[in-house]
C-alpha cells in the first residue's frame, strides 16, 4: 500500500519525548512549548506564535479575537477542508462562500466583485452585507494543498473593506507568497500539526501574529481565560486549547526538519510532473511564477469522465487515492448559506484528486502511481 499522507519521523523526536517524560514535564506547561513557540514564529517571521491542540482550535480563537460573533458574516472558500467553515459556525456567525481561482484559492477578483456588487460599508466603519444587513467582519483564505493564495489582492480588499484577513496557513507551512511566509500576511495565521501535514505533533496547531493583544488575548482564552494567578478567577468563557509539552516536543524535532522536507516534497514534484506530463487529459497542479509552495499533497487534474476510474484503478493497485473535497455550501449544514457565482471550483471538484505525497515515497512509487494513472 502506498499511502497518501504520512507522517515522517527520523530525527530528534525520540530523544525529545524521552527528556519530557523523564523530568515529568508532560501536560501544557514546559520548556518545549516555549521553543516550539519560538521556533514557530521565528520560521515564519512574526513576532508572536500561541501553541494549540489543532489548527480547528487555532481558526475558532483566531475568528474571536477578531471580533467575530453573533449575526456576524465570514466570507471562506467554498473549496476547503471544512474546518475553517465550521469554526465560523463556533463563533455563531455565518460563513458567504467565494469561488476559487486556477490555483484552487479563494479568488481575489470575485471576492472584490462580490463586495462591490452586494456590500457597503457603514458610518461605524464597518462593512456589511445589503441583502442580510449583517457585518462582514472577517475572511479566511486557504492555501490549498500548500500553495498560496494570490494575497495582495485578499490584502488590499481587507483594507479597502476593514475586513480582518485569518490565514488558514494549515497545509502551508513554509510556502512562500512573493518571498512571504504563509501565515505572516494576515492579521493571523494558523497552521495545523496533524499527522497528515507536513510536520506532526500527532495532533496540535498554532497561532500566528504580529499584533501583541491579539496574542496575549488567544493566550487568555486557549488557557480558560484565568485572569488570577493564584485565585480562580476567569473574565470570559475561555477554552482548554494548550498543546502539550509532549506533543511540542516532538514538534521541535519535526520543525528541525522542516527545510529537508520541504526540498524532497519539491523534488517529488518535479518527478511527477515530468512522468505525467505527456499523459493526454491529465495535468498536475503546478506552482505560479510568484508562489513557493511546500508542495505538502499532490493534486492532479483528469476530465471529469475519468476521475472515477482512476481512483478506482489506483485503490486496485494499492494507491491511496482522495478526490478533493466536496464544495462545502453543497452540504446539508450549509446549502442555505450564500455562494458567491462558484464556478472554477465547482470544476476542481469535478476534475481533481489528490495522489500520494508522502516525504519517504520512493522513486519507484512515484513511477507505479504515475504508471497507475497513465493506463487507468
Ligand atoms: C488540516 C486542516 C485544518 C484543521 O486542522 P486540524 O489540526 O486537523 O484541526 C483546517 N483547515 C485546513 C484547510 C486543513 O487542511
Amino acid at each position: 500500500m502506498i499511502p497518501l499522507s504520512e507522517p515522517f519521523i527520523s530525527g530528534n523526536e525520540w530523544k525529545y519525548i524521552k527528556e519530557c517524560l523523564d523530568s515529568g514535564w508532560v501536560s501544557s506547561v514546559g520548556s518545549f512549548v516555549d521553543r516550539f513557540e519560538a521556533m514557530v514564529a521565528k520560521y515564519v517571521g512574526t513576532a508572536h506564535a500561541v501553541a494549540v491542540v489543532n489548527g480547528t482550535s487555532a481558526l475558532h480563537v483566531s475568528l474571536l479575537a477578531c471580533g467575530v460573533g453573533d449575526g456576524d458574516e465570514v466570507l471562506v472558500p467554498a473549496l476547503t477542508f471544512i474546518a475553517p467553515v465550521n469554526a465560523v459556525r463556533y463563533c455563531g456567525a455565518e460563513p458567504v462562500f467565494m469561488d476559487s481561482d486556477d490555483a484552487l484559492c479563494m479568488d481575489p477578483r470575485k471576492t472584490a466583485e462580490f463586495l462591490a456588487e452586494s456590500c457597503g460599508m457603514r458610518a461605524d466603519g464597518f462593512t456589511y452585507n445589503k441583502k442580510t444587513g449583517r457585518r462582514i467582519k472577517a475572511m479566511i483564505p486557504v492555501h490549498v494543498f500548500g500553495h498560496p493564495s494570490d494575497m495582495d489582492g485578499l490584502v488590499e480588499i481587507s483594507g479597502r473593506y476593514n475586513i480582518d484577513i485569518i490565514e488558514d496557513a494549515t497545509e502551508s507551512l513554509g510556502s512562500l507568497y512573493k518571498g512571504r511566509q504563509t501565515g505572516s500576511m494576515g492579521k493571523i495565521g494558523c497552521f495545523s500539526f496533524n499527522g497528515n501535514k507536513i510536520i506532526t505533533t500527532g495532533g496540535g496547531g498554532m497561532v500566528v501574529t504580529n499584533d501583541p493583544g491579539v496574542a496575549k488575548g488567544i493566550r487568555h482564552l486557549t488557557t480558560q481565560a484565568k485572569s488570577d494567578p493564584f485565585e480562580y478567577d476567569h473574565d470570559e468563557v475561555g477554552y482548554n486549547y494548550r498543546l502539550t509539552n509532549i506533543q511540542a516536543a516532538m514538534g521541535v524535532a519535526q520543525m528541525e526538519k522542516l527545510d529537508e522536507f520541504i526540498e524532497v516534497k519539491r523534488k517529488n514534484a518535479e518527478l511527477y510532473s515530468g512522468l505525467l506530463s505527456g499523459i493526454s487529459g491529465v495535468s498536475f497542479m503546478g506552482e505560479k511564477d510568484w508562489a513557493k509552495s511546500n508542495r505538502w499533497l499532490y493534486a492532479v487534474k483528469v476530465p471529469p469522465e475519468r476521475k472515477r476510474p482512476v481512483m478506482e484503478k489506483l485503490l486496485k493497485e494499492g494507491i491511496q487515492v482522495r478526490p478533493i473535497w466536496r464544495l462545502i455550501h453543497t452540504l446539508r449544514m450549509y446549502q442555505d448559506c450564500a455562494a458567491y457565482r462558484i464556478e472554477n471550483a465547482k470544476e476542481a471538484f469535478e476534475t481533481i484528486i489528490n495522489i500520494p505525497s508522502s516525504i519517504g515515497l520512493s522513486e519507484e512509487d512515484i513511477r507505479k502511481v504515475a504508471n497507475a494513472i497513465r493506463v487507468a
